[in-house]
């Protein structure tokens, strides 16, 4: 069955085509799924009925259903635990700047990449998502808040970069025109490195920010925290990256978790800066959060200035990740883990 969600306005117009429609139809009905946002054909009211009432039962129209939702009392900060038509949970969140609204949105359910302080990939990878399910974590968030979405990152659970050609689509019908029409500036799509995605997605020339989550500044280290740096080596994420900005002309931001005396030396700090320098990144530092079947803890205050200081005398541009929503559930993934965790105990509708 297609999902006519996931089909960009030049796919939509030739299935609407293939059914006998008027290309127009096309464009009324990608307008109430991608700009007003309907979740239903019933609220289509400029379609005949007849043709709401066939999609109705052809085409059924993709919703989530917020499963959960937890708003912080310190912040505005909003996470929302979606259940999937099929019953996969993802998780998505809403977070309020200064410089606009931000929502961070999954790529997969689950996570294959089985990073070490990470909680997305404690239960593996049940599937891909569309690029309806990943538009809709947005749409579904900007109907429960009722502003408008500025920013995007796509840093919930899920590595992108194995969802390549959904999430290519999904930055297409995200930015483009037609739809919300999002800056692709103010897109982040953050990758554990795979690098033979990273160069294809240089081709593409999209104007959007790669995050490249480094995490440690050797082989030895790197490969100890992801599994995925014992196929890329920090060499050949490196070129990578050379090639990336090559391409695109944007530089990419180098995401680092500071785990206690695992990667938070000063000798830690000046390989960092080395990479950085060479690639002319910024560095983005993440006090890791804690998560209860990891061993790993957060480097204390001042080693974290103290790392931040020694980058930024080496000339390089960092930030401090600040952390939102603080009194709900924190780390990526905790909560899709901690509700998949209560239902096989069986506690059910916590
Ligand atoms: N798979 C992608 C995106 C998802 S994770 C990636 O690896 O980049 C988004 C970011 O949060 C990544 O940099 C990831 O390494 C980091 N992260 C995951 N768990 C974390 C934790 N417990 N503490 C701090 N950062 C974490």
């Amino acid at each position: 069955m297609t999902d006519i969600k996931s089909l960009d306005f030049a796919q939509l117009k030739d299935w609407a085509v293939s059914l006998g429609e008027k290309p127009f139809r096309a464009k009324q009905l990608y307008d109430w799924m991608h700009v007003r946002l309907a979740e239903s054909y019933g609220q289509m009211s400029d379609l005949p009925l007849s043709l709401r009432e066939r999609l109705e039962r052809d085409f059924p129209l993709l919703t989530l259903t917020a499963v959960k939702k937890q708003v912080s009392a310190l912040d505005g900060t909003r996470k929302y635990l979606f259940a999937l038509p099929d019953g996969n949970l993802v998780e998505s969140v809403w977070m309020q700047y200064r410089h606009g609204n931000s929502v961070c949105i999954s790529s997969q359910a689950g996570c294959r990449m089985g990073c070490a302080f990470c909680a997305s990939t404690l239960d593996g990878l049940a599937r891909d998502l569309m690029p309806s399910e990943m538009l809709e974590q947005i749409y579904a968030i900007q109907r429960d808040t009722k502003e408008r979405v500025d920013n995007v990152v796509v840093m919930g659970t899920g590595e992108p970069l194995d969802n390549y050609e959904n999430l290519l689509v999904f930055l297409r019908m995200l930015t483009d025109e037609h739809g919300l029409h999002i800056s692709q500036r103010s897109v982040t799509v953050s990758t554990c490195g795979l690098v033979p995605q990273i160069c294809a997605l240089a081709k593409e020339k999209l104007q959007i920010t790669l995050a490249l989550s480094l995490h440690a500044a050797t082989d030895e280290k790197r490969c100890a925290l992801m599994p995925v740096a014992k196929r890329y080596s920090i060499r050949e994420l490196m070129d990578a990256c050379r090639i990336y900005h090559k391409e695109t002309g944007r530089r990419i931001t180098f995401e680092y978790s500071l785990i206690g005396g695992v990667n938070d030396s000063g000798e830690d700090a000046a390989l960092l800066s080395i990479l950085a320098r060479n690639t002319g990144s910024h560095v983005n530092l993440i006090p890791v959060n804690p998560v209860k079947e990891r061993p790993f803890v957060r480097s204390d205050r001042e080693r974290i200035e103290a790392f931040k200081n020694k980058l930024e005398k080496t000339g390089i541009n960092v930030t401090i990740r600040r952390e939102m929503g603080r009194d709900i559930d924190g780390a990526c993934g905790q909560l899709r883990h901690g509700h998949l965790n209560s239902e096989q105990r069986g506690e059910r509708g916590r």
